[in-house]
């Protein structure tokens, strides 16, 4: 069993926790801050300090898909590793992951401003996109940044809640990213709600107003084939 804290508070930097096994470059934890790729977001990386105080840097956080697990790729050798059963205290880069959260936040608005089917999407700490099916229709930059910063500057809650996953199935419209639908078979499924502006099944980290996403540009439009068109949003100056 793994604490994932980052699920319900994304806001957490740091936590104690006990590792429960290790390999040649990775450990599991009983808990954890680190968000698992996943989603089209990357894993996070941090610090993590061994009893003795040795730091060994969280090179990446990935989900076994094996075993469920969530694992910490650490630097350092084998040995250095710390062994099952020891305490350690892990952090998180959060200049990196704050940026995550603000931008997989704005990709959830532009696929409320943009009236198509998402058919992708992915991002980073400098720039996301999400592609949508238009049928071959072209979108307006300037219309798209207008938009969304309508609604980052009226600063609305995003808010999380459970939803059966029968539920969720006798509503296919909440599921937005075909590529990478919920698993629909799951008793619980989790929703994030932005206020006002748009509903979905989402396991990734938010922040909790749009206000703290900050401005916002369309970077690119290009298309992918004759059906889909690829929106490219980048965070302006800073
Ligand atoms: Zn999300």
């Amino acid at each position: 069993m793994q604490h994932e804290l980052f699920t319900d508070d994304p806001y957490r930097r740091s936590c104690q926790a006990t590792v429960i096994d290790r390999d040649h470059d990775s450990i599991a934890l009983d808990a954890t801050v680190c968000y698992p790729t996943g989603g089209g977001q990357p894993g996070d990386t941090g610090r993590l300090t061994l009893p003795d105080g040795q730091v060994l840097t969280i090179l990446d956080t990935r989900r076994d898909r094996e075993t469920g697990r969530i694992r910490h790729r650490l630097s350092g050798s084998t040995e250095d590793l710390p062994a099952p059963g020891s305490t350690v205290e892990i952090a998180i880069d959060w200049q990196r992951r704050h940026r995550h959260m603000r931008m997989h936040t704005a990709l959830h608005l532009l696929s409320a401003v943009v009236k198509a089917g998402v058919t992708g999407g992915n991002l980073g700490a400098d720039s996301g996109r999400l592609d949508f099916d238009t049928g071959g229709a072209g979108l307006d930059p300037t219309e798209i940044e207008q938009r969304l910063a309508e609604r980052i500057e009226a600063d609305l809650p995003v808010r999380t809640r459970l939803i059966a996953g029968e539920q969720l199935r006798a509503q296919p419209e909440l599921i937005k990213t075909l590529s990478v639908s919920p698993p629909l078979d799951a008793p619980m499924i989790r929703l994030i709600e932005i206020v006002g502006a748009d509903l979905q099944p989402c396991g990734g980290t938010h922040v909790a107003r749009t206000g703290e996403i900050g401005r916002l540009r369309v970077a690119k439009i290009e298309s992918k084939g004759s059906r889909n068109r690829r929106v490219v949003l980048a965070f302006v100056d800073d």
